[in-house]
């Protein structure tokens, strides 16, 4: 059975969820080789990676790897595609990953798909494009197919894999150092989950109409285990901080619940999170365009609605 390599996301070692995700879908289309890249390697590691169906771990571990921002990333990869011909790579459709996905087919004079939603054997692909408004279907037809795909696209399933871990250099080529990572800033990170990763989401919008009223949204966040998500009207308004702006412009989201409170559904604010899986509205105008996709909607004040929704939950814990 073919290779297919599975770039792996991690933060200091902590692997995230769509990696899991990454490698589930990985033994679609053959047999998962899990790439680690960076500094952070562990026994732990290594278990959650066979865990769920890593055959093979290419180590990559050097800090050299990490500190030029993604040119030797592309380069490892580059190597592993020549060396292990594989059927297919998979990458997170994160904005780091989809750079190197888009550098490793101009390398490898390969196909690139990203914004992947589902993946079948095959390596057909459902892709949400267009900023969200199309969905298509789509097969690489050139080289080694390249695909990126969303966090949260389907649900991780543990199987368990050889997990054989075969340690790998590479050179950082000259070109490859023309860019380097001179600082790295700790996010401040409180306890709700990370916005592209969280399996709900609870965005609110210029209706919610202060900062301070922000915290209806994230007490009902707080209540389902959900990240805080707003639109781009709350952010430049200063309400929320850019970082949790969820649209075009914004982090793409695609949750297994959306709750959007207090916004229209604008175009932008639809591409980044439309492909949740059920969406549920609460505005106070009932011909808000948000409407159309939503599988529950409430017409009311979400001053009045979303705190009874979370007094609701809270009983039911
Ligand atoms: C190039 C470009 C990129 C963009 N990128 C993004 C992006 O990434 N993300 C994004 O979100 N937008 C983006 N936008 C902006 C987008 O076009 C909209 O302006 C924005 O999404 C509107 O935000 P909103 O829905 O919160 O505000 P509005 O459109 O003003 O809607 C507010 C909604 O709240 C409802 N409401 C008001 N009060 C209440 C209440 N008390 N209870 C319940 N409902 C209430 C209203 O009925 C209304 O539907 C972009 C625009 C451009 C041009």
């Amino acid at each position: 059975m073919s290779e297919v390599l599975v770039l792996v996301e991690h933060v200091e070692g902590q692997i995230k969820k769509v990696t899991l995700e990454l490698l589930t879908l990985a033994r679609r289309l053959g047999a998962p080789s899990a790439v680690w890249t960076g500094p952070g390697y562990s026994a732990d590691a290594k278990a959650k990676l066979a865990e769920h169906g890593a055959e093979k771990i290419y180590v990559a571990d050097s800090a050299d790897i990490a500190d030029y921002v993604v040119a030797p990333k592309v380069d490892l990869l580059q190597q592993l595609v020549s060396s292990a011909s594989p059927a297919a790579v998979l990458v997170a459709a994160t904005a780091e990953a989809k750079e190197i996905a888009g550098r490793l087919a101009v390398r490898t004079d390969s196909g690139v798909l990203t914004d992947v939603v589902g993946l079948e054997e095959g390596a057909v692909a459902d892709q949400s494009i267009f900023g969200g408004g199309v969905n298509v279907r789509s097969r690489v037809t050139k080289g080694i197919p390249i695909i990126a795909v969303r966090p949260n696209a389907v649900p991780v399933e543990a199987a368990a894999g050889a997990g054989a871990e075969e340690q790998v250099s590479v050179a950082v080529s000259e070109a490859a150092k023309t860019a380097k990572v001179v600082e790295r800033v700790k996010e401040e990170k409180g306890a709700r989950p990370e916005l592209t990763e969280a399996a709900i989401v609870v965005s609110g919008g210029r209706g919610v109409g202060s900062a301070e009223n922000f915290s209806i949204i994230e007490k009902l966040a707080d209540s389902l285990g959900a990240a805080v998500g707003a639109s781009r009207a709350a952010t430049d308004a200063g309400w929320y901080p850019h970082q949790f702006q969820v649209g075009q412009t914004g982090k793409t989201v695609s949750p297994q619940l959306y709750i959007a409170a207090g916004i229209s559904g604008a175009i932008q604010h639809r591409a980044g999170m439309q492909t949740a899986k059920t969406i549920v509205v609460v505005n106070k105008d009932p011909e808000a365009p948000i409407f159309e996709i939503a599988d529950f909607g409430v017409v009311g004040d979400l001053n009045q609605v979303i705190p009874q929704l979370t007094e609701e939950i809270a009983k039911r814990k």
